[in-house]
């Protein structure tokens, strides 16, 4: 599904005169498969947020080639890359992200209303999906009145919402305690059975990348495959 295809970037640092460049991805080769629950493990500062902003379309790479079913996406200009992220790619990150002004149900339902759903159509969706990740009860909470495994779960039904094939997760369960971590990873999984999405986690935490099919390991800039868990 994304194969990625020796793949290099180095940020500019310094000023003018006296800059530097710092490598941070050395030729990157691996692949995504369609259904999969990719994690990829490194410490932090290792390039992993890096390689998730690149892979989405957020930055251009210095080279190196990424392909989404067949479609190169690292040749797209913003507006392409935007497009193609919003009908392809859903995102979940450590600090949920969610909007304040809106509560659970209305979060979820934004990125629907941003695309021109009926409202009809809306209340179905985000009412089987609020269902689906358990949230029924606290639809009509704001945020500040969730706790972080809530508000996850309402970042993950934000996520979902428009159906993408692919989500992204930065850092997923990075603020949450062991066991809500758990109960994210579970829906994940669930997610990933019940409606063959494929996910790419980004983690340093062990307990998450034991979820994945596979695992990527970061470290020097090179990525190494980590082994394959859960296999069917
Ligand atoms: P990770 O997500 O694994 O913690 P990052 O991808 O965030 O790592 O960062 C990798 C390296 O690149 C770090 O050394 C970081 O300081 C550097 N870096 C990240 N973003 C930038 C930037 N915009 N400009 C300069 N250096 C950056
Ligand atoms: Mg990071």
């Amino acid at each position: 599904m994304i194969s990625i295809i020796d793949l290099n970037h180095s940020f500019k640092i310094g000023k003018k005169g006296n800059e530097k460049f710092i490598p941070v991805l050395k030729g990157l080769t691996f692949e995504v498969a369609d259904g999969e629950i990719v994690s990829i493990v490194g410490k932090s500062g290792s390039g992993k947020s890096t390689l998730l902003h690149i892979m989405a379309g957020f930055l251009t790479p210095d080279n190196g080639v990424i392909q989404v079913n067949g479609i190169e996406t690292s040749q797209f200009n913003e507006a392409e890359s935007a497009e193609f992220r919003l009908k392809n790619y859903g995102f979940v990150f450590q600090n949920f992200q969610l909007m304040p002004g809106l509560n659970a149900f209305e979060n979820v339902e934004l990125p629907l209303k941003l695309k021109g759903v009926s409202k009809s159509m809306r209340r179905k969706k985000v009412g089987e999906l609020m269902r689906q990740v358990g949230l029924s009860d606290v639809q009509d909470h704001y945020p500040n009145e969730l706790s972080g495994g809530q508000q996850q779960r309402v970042s993950i039904a934000r996520a979902l919402v428009t159906d993408p094939p692919i989500i992204f997760a930065d850092e997923p369960t990075g603020s949450l305690d062991s066991e809500t971590e758990q109960d994210v990873l579970l829906l994940i999984q669930s997610l990933n059975k019940t409606r063959g999405i494929t996910f790419v986690i980004i983690t340093h935490d062990d307990e998450v990348a034991n979820t994945a099919d596979r695992v990527y390991k970061m470290h020097d800039g090179e990525l190494s495959e980590g082994g394959l868990h859960n296999a069917i």
